[in-house]
């Protein structure tokens, strides 16, 4: 065995009951960390940390599923009773339809999952491990047992930890013990027969950190862990449904219901009044029934929506649920965070107030290199000790780093942080030897709760200090002194909240930074601590610029009729500063978190609405903006990174969570993560949302009149008491053909180019408006009087009862080729280069239908099957005039709407508007 990895050994000791040192050892670690190569070999013995996938639906269940829809169960019993009766043909073609359906379903929902499962896969979680003396973040999959992992709020546990530091951490394992308030972790052993709950030492898989911070070694992975012993918890499949797909599968049971009720209205019609023979009129409803159901229609309505969750992974827009996608075309507010989403989060420090009057920094990004003025004049930061302590003050009570890469400086941590570094290294202070010189006791890490930070520090000679840096607000009413040239004076509070307020009305994010004497013996601190009795050193003052892409986006959403709020924890006067500059509109006025608490329900909701940005506003605020807004109508989009946010995101109608700040948790909670924190990615998913939904329309638009027009044919045909134009046989042909090629390009349409330029849709308004119902019977009411008029006039021409019908399925199929062009736009014309020829996969589709009609006109097997017969060049001629009516119909009918609009826009100017 091999002697360096005792992890190896068969029984596992209880973890829980050694001391952390024993724990260390019995796992060959130290507190520092393993090597890369140690790492290597551990995880070629232990394999990667992650659960095996949950079984998947096997593909026979898969392949039934797709029969289980009261469309097909019709279409299956019209098929037996084909049988029945005798006729072969018809009903093979009934079964081959159903199945083929079957097959293509299965096909494309399968592709569907695998696109979203490789969606889900750009989310695997992170750890942050110890690795060969440097903390390094890592995919947590590579995990072994000995490394060192560090936690902290909003982390999901990355495996199964043996605690060895903790400070304040508490974690809820509702998912292992099902107890939801979190449990205080500890570092002492706890005893051997203690229950998981109770087992204070450990930090289990899965489980989520809610707060505080805390440092474990790797004592189990992957099924090695408490959640991989109970299999049933693991993630389940979420399937491939949304509210829209439900309101169709509704709309297709009630289609059903109808299609049916009318066949038998119709068979009683043709045999009672029309004395076809029963038989005969049976063969005629099973024609009418299988025209009216749109056959493909659910599988178009899944691919749309796949390829939709694929474009939006493209533009760093990861959607985590797919109803998202639906909801995100009707959002009308997007509630956003300012740092890092509107901003660039490329934080340099820009000012600092002492008491002996402002200073100036030089430089940008985090290369640190620049200097300080004051009032134009050179200052020397060794000449000026309170500088020097501001300095000394930002950069111990830190936890980032800046290091030089053959690309430029770049940061590791929090880039408010990462700016005070910079400001040290300016000062001529280096991390390394400041923090041996003055090394950390202890901390109260930064949340965005109480907004600041505390470090406790002991000097060689046994003395403690304690250094503060957070939001002024916070930390000016704790203070009672200000440093002055190295000594202590008194400080007017309210003195200094102006020169704030001066700062941060220049867009400047403001921190205080404070210091205080502690008893030597002391090496804990605690909120009581920094409570009164600080020192203020100085204010700084770091520029944060906006991001260009983000003012460009905030305008497109306001032309999309999507108002834009800023939440943030930050200063007012600099939130309102930077709303300004991203073109917020009304930045006039910004309401603080403070402002929130003072205000009953009623105006809250009122302010909700009116105001665009938010200050100082905490977590909960968040949750209260989104009801409140949620309760006027709105459909509201937040964003969120911490896990404080997870209720707000959870209760948004979608919830957006940063993908490179944000912590595990909040992704969990949001519909969608951007990979990218970019405001500007959320108003393209709003983009490529509201062009799904536009597609599903158009695919709706142009499966129902075909159906339509074939059953009002067959219909036309009984109450005139003729033979059958169409066979059944022969609708289930061009319904399949035609799915799987014309209806199918419009899962490809690029967004129309007036998506960001029209009002959200209401969230409660029905798939098929008034206004598409009128155009389905429009284009029904064009296909039947030319497919019918056609027949006839081969009929009439002496064409064979098998000729006509040959033409009357060309026409049918022609009528739809034309149609496809005008459904390419729901409004504007397509009798234009763009429209005709713009879309690839509509001119291919066009090709493959005409390929499939001249196999089904002229080849032999398909004359046997389809009873069809070679038809000749003026046939055709007449097919493709007379098919091409619909488009100049519709698109007339377009016209007329457009016309008619402009003229209702134009009164309602001049009713309401004020004259120019
Ligand atoms: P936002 O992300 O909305 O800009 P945060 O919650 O991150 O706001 O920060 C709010 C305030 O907390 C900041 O204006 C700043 O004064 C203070 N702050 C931010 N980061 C830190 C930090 N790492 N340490 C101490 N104080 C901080
Ligand atoms: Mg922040």
């Amino acid at each position: 065995m091999n002697q360096s990895d005792p992890t190896s050994e068969s029984s596992v000791p209880p973890w829980h009951a050694l001391s952390p040192e024993e724990a260390l050892s019995a796992l060959g670690a130290s507190a520092r960390g393993l090597t890369s190569e140690e790492a290597a070999r551990r995880l070629e013995r232990h394999g990667p940390n992650r659960l095996p996938p949950p079984p998947p639906r096997s593909p026979w269940t898969r392949l039934l599923v797709q029969f289980h829809n009261v469309l097909i169960y019709v279409l299956l019993a019209a098929g037996l009773v084909t049988s029945a009766l005798g006729h072969w043909v018809d009903a093979g073609v009934i079964f081959g339809v159903v199945a083929i359906n079957a097959v293509i379903g299965f096909l494309q929902e399968g592709k569907a999952e695998r696109a979203m499962e490789a969606v889900r896969r750009m989310l695997s979680p992170q750890a942050l491990v110890s690795r060969d003396h440097t903390r390094v973040t890592l995919p947590a999959e590579g995990l072994v047992p000995g490394d060192v992992v560090h936690l902290q709020s909003g982390d999901r546990v990355p495996a199964d930890l043996r605690l060895v530091w903790i400070h304040g951490l508490r974690i809820d394992e509702a998912i292992l013990t099902g107890e939801s308030v979190p449990v205080e972790k500890a570092i002492g052993p706890v005893a051997r027969d203690a229950v998981l709950g109770d087992r204070r030492s450990m930090a289990y898989s899965g489980t989520l950190v809610t707060s505080g911070q805390g440092s474990g070694v790797v004592a189990g992975t992957g099924r090695d862990t408490e959640i991989g012993r109970i299999s049933d918890l693991l993630a389940k499949v979420e399937p491939l449904t949304t509210p829209l797909l439900r309101q169709l599968a509704g709309f297709g049971r009630w289609l059903s219901v109808a299609i049916v009720a009318l066949a038998t209205l119709a068979f009683g019609f043709g045999t009672l009044v029309r004395d076809y023979s029963a038989t005969e009129m049976f063969l005629a409803a099973v024609g009418l029934t299988v025209a009216a159901i749109p056959e493909g229609l659910p599988a178009i309505i899944t691919i749309t929506l796949a390829i939709g969750v694929q474009r939006m992974s493209q533009r760093n827009a990861i959607v985590r649920r797919l109803p998202a996608v639906e909801t995100l075309g009707s959002v009308t507010v997007i509630c956003s965070d300012k740092t890092g989403t509107l901003t660039r989060n490329e934080m340099t420090v820009q000012s600092i107030v002492l008491a002996g009057g402002p200073v100036e920094v030089s430089g940008s990004g985090y290369e640190p290199r620049g200097g300080f003025t004051r009032g134009g004049v050179d200052l020397r930061p060794q000449e000026d000790a309170d500088l020097g302590e501001v300095a000394r003050a930002a950069m111990l009570c830190n936890d980032a780093s800046v290091r030089e890469t053959p690309s430029g400086w770049r940061l590791d941590g929090d880039p408010t942080e990462g700016a005070l570094v910079v400001l040290g290294m300016k000062a001529g202070l280096q991390p390394q030897p400041l923090s041996e010189q003055l090394p950390r006791t202890d901390v109260i890490p930064f949340e965005s709760e109480h907004r600041f930070m505390a470090t406790l520090h002991h000097d060689h000679q046994g003395r403690a200090i304690v250094y503060v840096k957070g939001a002024p607000e916070v930390l000016l009413p704790r203070c009672k002194a200000v440093r002055m040239s190295g000594a202590d004076v008194s400080l007017d509070v309210n003195a200094w909240m102006m020169r704030v307020e001066s700062v941060a009305g220049s867009g400047q994010r403001t921190l205080a930074i404070a210091t205080k004497r502690v008893r030597p013996e002391q090496t804990v601190i605690t909120f009581d601590d920094v409570d009164d009795d600080l020192c203020l050193i100085g204010i700084v003052g770091i520029i944060d610029p906006p991001r260009e892409e983000a003012i460009e986006a905030v305008g497109r959403c306001g032309a999309a009729g999507i108002r834009v709020k800023m939440i943030t924890g930050d200063h007012a006067a600099t939130a309102r500063a930077v709303a300004q500059r991203v073109g917020l509109v009304e930045p006039t006025r910004a309401c603080t978190g403070d402002e929130l608490n003072r205000l009953d329900p009623i105006a809250f909701e009122s302010t909700a609405s009116a105001v665009n940005v938010f200050a100082r506003v905490s977590p909960e605020h968040k949750l209260m903006l989104v009801t409140a807004l949620q309760a006027q109508g709105e459909v509201v989009a937040m964003t969120g990174d911490g896990v404080n946010d997870a209720p707000a995101l959870k209760r948004a109608d979608v919830g957006i969570a940063m993908g490179v700040k944000g912590t595990e948790a909040a992704k969990e909670a949001a519909e969608m993560v951007l990979a990218d924190d970019n405001f500007a990615t959320i108003g393209q998913a709003v983009e490529e949302g509201r062009t799904v939904y536009d597609n599903i329309r158009k695919a709706i638009l142009f499966i129902l009149p075909t159906n339509g027009g074939e059953a009002l044919t067959i219909l036309a045909a009984i109450l005139l008491g003729r033979v059958l134009p169409v066979t059944a046989a022969q609708i289930l042909w061009v319904n399949m053909v035609t799915a799987v090629t014309l209806a199918l390009s419009l899962a490809f349409e690029p967004p129309e180019n007036d998506v960001m330029r029209r009002p959200p849709r209401a969230p409660d308004q029905p798939i098929l408006t008034p206004f598409l119902w009128w155009r389905i019977g429009l284009v029904s009411a064009v296909m039947v009087s030319v497919t019918f008029g056609l027949f006839v006039f081969e009929r009439e021409h002496g064409a064979s009862i098998e000729t006509a019908r040959t033409v009357a399925v060309n026409t049918i199929v022609m009528l739809e080729v034309f149609y496809l062009f005008a459904t390419r736009y729901l409004n504007r014309s397509a009798l234009n280069r763009d429209g005709l020829l713009g879309s690839r996969y509509v001119l291919i589709s066009i090709a493959a239908v005409v390929c499939f009609q001249l196999a089904f006109t002229y080849a032999p097997p398909m004359e046997t099957f389809f009873q069809t017969r070679p038809i000749d060049g003026a046939a055709w001629i007449r097919i493709i005039a007379l098919s091409s009516l619909v488009l100049f119909v519709v698109e007339l009918e377009k016209l007329l709407v457009r016309r008619f609009r402009d003229r209702g826009r134009a009164l309602d100017r001049k009713d309401g508007g004020p004259l120019p």
